[in-house]
């Protein structure tokens, strides 16, 4: 007999069938699944294709009337029929990642209190040091691959939204599972609430987290050490992906724990991975080498320091010296260009730091600098001025634009801004969606620099070579196979990332050349499969509903 995905022997009948999500198919249960399975009189009489179910669930998002409810039906559904869920949101990718994912996500985060109907994933507290992994343990699934956590301290561009910022977790988790195939039950999201520091969820009686100041220092830091290796201890193989920290703690974890376990971190290396693959593709429209770009960041933190490093590291693979390439990466923080006189700059600053005269504002420096191309990640919307898009549009034939910063409201410019100012020759993406633009009777696809795109294909090469370390050379070669399934029709339409209906054929593409690398570096105890591409693609989870073979005995 067929096993549970949790890995019980046990398989349910009649109404527990019908209330477990990942065996629930609804009124698609057959006549002889009904009479087998105890569920005859529990349903509808009719008799649904997944298919069927599949136009319901679209038509019925579609007559929503706001994005937050289309958000919370899906989680419904979620919680209802795994499966449904899974084959409605990878037919309906682009429709549907801005809700489950960002920007809704956002929006469902700071309504996260009033909107919670049922637990997904492990909250973990300063109450349960010293039982971690017995918390762990609770979870009923036993073979977790994945877990993404988050303190809920930065979330997408809103802040500190303590336990709110749970959503951010599952919603990660549920692109994995579309986009690269990752079986939802070897999932887990995990929030560990330390406090927080928006004193304006303590006096909140709905809050459902921790009403009370962020741990910090040591504390912090052995709350963090425990719940790793309780992880890697009560899953063995499990990979952990870093979410939406604070600034500080990102780049001090990721420190911390890279070189001691599986883990990497999305906002810093994800980030960094899918801005590359953005450049790349660009400069297949530019016609421009990477080594002689000069690149303007506004912003200095963890997705802006994470994009120059990798920036480096390739320039440095295609013959800069490391001075060379970081002489090429300069950033303007909210105090102004990060520059040698400057006395306040961290550590991570003080390696772009340049011997070069201070500039307060963006447009000065650019005249000052004279960039190809201008990247975004601070956060604060409408940063690149018409006068600062203009200037970029004089020291280019096509200027390179990236407004990553997240929601849509914080976008440094908009995709209409940044063609209007340029007379349409900017190359544009942005970290949240935008329609196209059409000037002048042509139309223009402006590029969403998702994070998507890279970590679900980092992820599925990981887990199916059973890495040890995720590495920056994975993202870098991560950057490098996005930027090939870009087409000639998407950059003829100014599109320099590939489709998102494309994404599972991308993340495979990822995978592959990740799992080579793990492999070639020596990062498994695992013997490489013959057929590589073909072993991957076999452990891909395809949410089609299976006949239930308790039914084949009934006649
Ligand atoms: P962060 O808090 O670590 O960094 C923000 C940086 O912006 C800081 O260096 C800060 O000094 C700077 N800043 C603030 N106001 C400024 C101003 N007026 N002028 C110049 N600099 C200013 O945050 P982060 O994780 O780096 O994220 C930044 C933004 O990037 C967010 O909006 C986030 O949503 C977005 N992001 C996008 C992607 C993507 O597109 N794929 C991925 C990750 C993050």
């Amino acid at each position: 007999m067929a096993k549970h995905p949790s890995g019980l022997e046990e398989l349910p009948l009649g109404i527990d069938l019908l209330h477990d999500p990942a065996l629930n198919k609804g009124t698609a249960f057959t006549a002889a699944e009904r009479k087998a399975l105890g569920l005859e009189g529990l349903l509808p009489p009719i008799i649904s294709s997944q298919q069927q179910q599949v136009q319901h669930i679209i038509n019925n998002v579609r007559r929503k009337p706001n994005n937050l409810e289309k958000y919370l039906y899906l989680i419904g559904l979620q919680d209802r029929n795994e499966q449904l869920f899974y084959k409605t949101l990878i037919e309906h990718l682009e429709e549907l990642s801005p809700i489950i994912y960002t920007p809704t996500v956002g929006l469902a985060c700071q309504e996260y209190s009033r909107v919670f109907r049922r637990p997904r994933g492990i909250f973990i507290t300063k109450h349960h040091r010293g039982h971690i992994r017995g918390i762990l343990r609770n979870w009923p699934y036993k073979d977790v691959r994945i877990i993404v956590v988050t303190d809920g301290e930065r979330i997408l561009g809103l802040g500190d939204l303590g336990s709110n910022g749970v959503g951010i977790p599952v919603g990660k988790l549920s692109l994995y599972t579309a986009c690269a195939g990752i079986a939802p039950n070897v999932c887990l999201p995990v929030m560990i609430d330390v406090g927080t520091g928006n004193k304006g969820l303590w006096s909140d009686p709905e809050y459902i987290g921790l009403p009370e100041a962020r741990l910090q220092g040591e504390e912090y830091d052995a709350l963090m050490d425990e719940f790793m290796e309780a992880a890697t201890k009560a899953f063995p193989h499990v990979m952990i992906q870093l979410e939406d920290f604070g600034n500080q703690n990102a780049f001090r974890l990721l420190d911390r724990y890279r070189d001691r376990y599986c883990i990497f971190d999305d906002d810093i290396q994800g980030t960094a991975s899918v801005a590359l693959a953005g450049l790349y593709s660009a400069l297949r429209m530019t016609g421009g080498k990477m080594t002689n770009q000069t690149l303007l960041f506004l912003g200095a933190g963890e997705a802006a320091l994470g994009i120059g490093s990798l920036i480096v590291s390739s320039m440095v693979d295609q013959g800069l010296s490391e001075d060379e390439a970081r002489g090429r990466c300069w950033f303007l923080d909210s105090k102004g260009l990060v520059v040698e006189s400057r006395t306040d700059l961290v550590q991570q600053k003080r390696r772009f730091a340049h011997n070069f005269p201070f500039h307060r504002d963006l447009f000065s420096a650019v005249n000052a600098i004279k960039p190809t191309a201008i990247i975004g990640a601070s956060g604060q919307s409408g940063t690149f001025t018409p006068e600062i898009l203009q200037a970029m549009a004089k020291l280019n034939e096509r200027p390179i634009v990236f407004a990553l910063s997240n929601p849509t409201s914080q976008s440094e410019c908009t995709a209409e801004d940044a063609y209007r100012h340029t007379n349409s020759r900017a190359v544009f993406a942005s970290g949240s969606p935008f329609p196209p633009v059409v000037i002048d009777g042509r139309t223009f696809v402006p590029g969403q620099a998702n994070n998507v795109y890279i970590f679900p294909g980092v992820g599925l090469g990981v887990l199916a070579s059973k890495s040890t370390r995720v590495t920056d050379e994975m993202f870098s070669a991560a950057a490098r196979c996005v930027a090939e399934k870009v087409t000639r029709e998407d950059l003829e339409q100014g599109r320099i990332f590939p489709s998102l209906s494309r994404i599972r054929e991308v993340s495979l593409h990822i995978a592959i050349a990740v799992a080579r690398l793990v492999f070639t570096r020596q990062l498994t105890a695992m013997k490489e499969p013959s057929d590589l591409p073909g072993f991957i693609k076999s452990k891909m989870y395809d949410p089609v509903y299976q006949k239930d073979p308790r039914a084949d005995t009934v006649v």
